[in-house]
């Protein structure tokens, strides 16, 4: 159990949740960012972090990690409490108070909540093949936080979406040796990613899937795959796979705490209000009412500054809602 009261806990650190958090911290609220996954970022760094972005505020183009990190940089400078890797399971108000808990059991106490959780908690989906969980962590990998890990590894990736096809061209000149399996002959991937995939050194085996993984209980070893047409089977001497085969996103528990809900969205209204008092919404998640949806991250910027402005002038009704011109403001 957390103790300390924070004024503003803030759902979600994707970039709405993020700039949220740099926002609170300029107003000088005591802050807690919680998020499901072990890494900031959201969307973002989950799902294409190598990809460019054309239409952030301020770049003409940027790598989508890039922007993770300074969105990171900004965020925390105001040392707001960030919690990791715990998904935030019930929200309910005791004696003014929301009381949040997390998967992990732990309490969080807070005057004022942001839910900037966009489409959901997160979860990647899992490689079936038989031995696939028991090398998770030990050469089965569903997210790649550093690629220096491959370096001259063998590797096979499996999928044939955007993450897949992005991390194979990305580590291709990393690893000693990618082979990327794909259940199907079409990709779901950018056209020309896949263009560039057919060009490159990755072996792409067309209608392959993998049947099960093996090792020394240390780490993977192999792999076996097969042609899921004439059923003919393949042993791959390998020492890590990247599974990218998509992720479910899920509101889950948030349905039960009570906000009015209309599909994956949580209504609010022009202050980014949710129906109940000290709760706000900012990005994917976000329904305002009348408004325009625009899953975007600029619309989530923009939607956290108004929501944590909003929300300074409840916790502190002494606090004006507009925070002046940061140009002005003393460092
Ligand atoms: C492939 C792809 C490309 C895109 N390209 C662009 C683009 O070029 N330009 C653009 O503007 N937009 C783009 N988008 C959309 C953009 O990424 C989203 O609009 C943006 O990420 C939304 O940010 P968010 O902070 O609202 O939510 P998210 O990025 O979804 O972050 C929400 C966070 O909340 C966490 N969370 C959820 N539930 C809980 C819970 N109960 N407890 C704790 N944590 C929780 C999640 O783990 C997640 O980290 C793209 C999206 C995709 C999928």
């Amino acid at each position: 159990m957390s103790s300390d009261v924070y004024d503003l806990t803030i759902i979600g650190a994707g970039p709405s949740g993020l700039f949220a958090t740099f926002y609170a911290g300029l107003r000088q609220m005591k802050t807690k960012l919680i998020d499901a996954l072990e890494q900031p970022g959201g969307q973002v760094a989950v799902l294409y972090p190598e990809k460019y972005i054309y239409d952030v505020p301020g770049y003409s183009k940027i790598l989508a990690k890039e922007l993770v990190k300074g969105l990171v940089e900004q965020a925390f400078q105001y040392k707001p409490t960030v919690v990791l890797g715990e998904r935030v399971t019930s929200l309910r108000k005791n004696d003014g108070v929301f009381e949040l808990v997390t998967d992990r059991g732990t309490k969080h106490l807070s005057k004022a909540v942001l839910v900037a959780a966009g489409v959901g908690a997160f979860s990647p989906n899992k490689l079936e093949a038989q031995g696939a969980a028991d090398y998770e962590g030990k050469g089965v990998y569903y997210f790649v936080k550093d690629k220096s890990i491959f370096k001259d590894k063998s590797l096979l990736i499996v999928g044939g979406g955007d993450s897949a096809v992005d991390w194979a061209l990305n580590i291709k000149d990393t690893a000693k040796k990618i082979t990327l399996v794909h259940r199907r002959d079409v990709f779901r991937a950018h056209e020309g990613s896949v263009a560039e995939l057919m060009k490159s050194n990755v072996e792409v085996k067309l209608f392959y899937e993998v049947k099960s993984v093996s090792g020394d209980g240390a780490k993977v070893t192999q792999a076996v795959i097969f042609d899921n047409r004439s059923k003919a089977e393949t042993t791959l001497d390998v020492d890590a796979i990247l599974v990218n085969i998509g992720f479910r996103a899920d509101l889950g528990p948030i349905k039960d705490w009570g906000l009015q809900i209309d599909g994956r969205e949580i209504r609010a209204n022009g202050r980014m209000e949710t129906n109940i008092p000290g709760v706000y919404v900012a990005g994917d998640i976000a329904g305002p009412h009348d408004g325009v949806k625009l899953n975007l991250i600029a619309t989530g910027y923009a939607q956290a500054a108004l929501a944590v402005n909003v929300a300074k002038a409840f916790v502190d009704p002494n606090s004006k809602i507009f925070p002046g011109h940061s140009s002005e403001m003393k460092k």
